[in-house]
């Protein structure tokens, strides 16, 4: 056995012949998280990584640094089928509690939301991004959730975005 030392620059991956099918992150990535601080889903900057995932990221709105969060607390809880059992081939899980209340608001959500959408092409829609500015009603392309409208500018910081699965907060720029 011989001491083969292969220097990599900065310990990079040599392998870069097969791009694997999850987007690979790295420190100093950008990567849209959950920001503990402005509770708010944002623009952060992978601080460090843990087991191939991010681990601390910095908020790129408020510059705090915390752990890394794909989704704000309580929606993965809420996503998560509770029913076990019951009939196959439903493609829509029920509530499990808020049954009809629930069901009829979303579908009034999601009837909205394919108003605004429908009929529109691909070029009507903005990507979003934190630093830009977004009027009432535009149209927007999130990286995680999708298309959506604004339903309303709640301040110069944040406006209400509807997407087909529910409404959010988010950040955007002041005009
Ligand atoms: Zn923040």
């Amino acid at each position: 056995m011989t001491d083969d030392l292969t220097l990599t620059p900065r310990g990079a991956p040599i392998r870069s012949t097969h791009v694997p099918e999850l987007r690979k992150y790295a420190a100093g990535d950008e990567i849209d998280s959950w920001c503990t601080k402005c509770k708010l889903m944002l623009n952060h900057r992978i601080v460090a990584m843990k087991g191939g995932v991010p681990a601390k990221v910095d908020c790129q709105t408020c510059k705090t640094t915390h752990m890394f969060r794909a989704r704000p607390p309580g929606e993965k809880a809420e996503k998560a089928p509770k029913v076990a059992t019951g009939m196959s081939g439903s493609s829509r899980a029920p509530r499990a509690t808020t049954a009809e209340k629930a069901l009829a608001a979303e579908r009034e959500r999601t009837r909205t939301w394919e108003k605004s959408i429908a009929g529109k092409s691909l070029s009507d829609f903005r990507s979003y991004r934190t630093t830009e500015h977004f009027g009432d009603g535009e149209l927007l392309r999130h990286s995680k959730f999708g298309d959506g409208v604004v339903l309303r500018i709640i301040d110069s910081n944040k406006i209400e975005v509807l997407f087909q699965d529910d409404s959010r907060i988010l950040a955007h720029a002041p005009a």
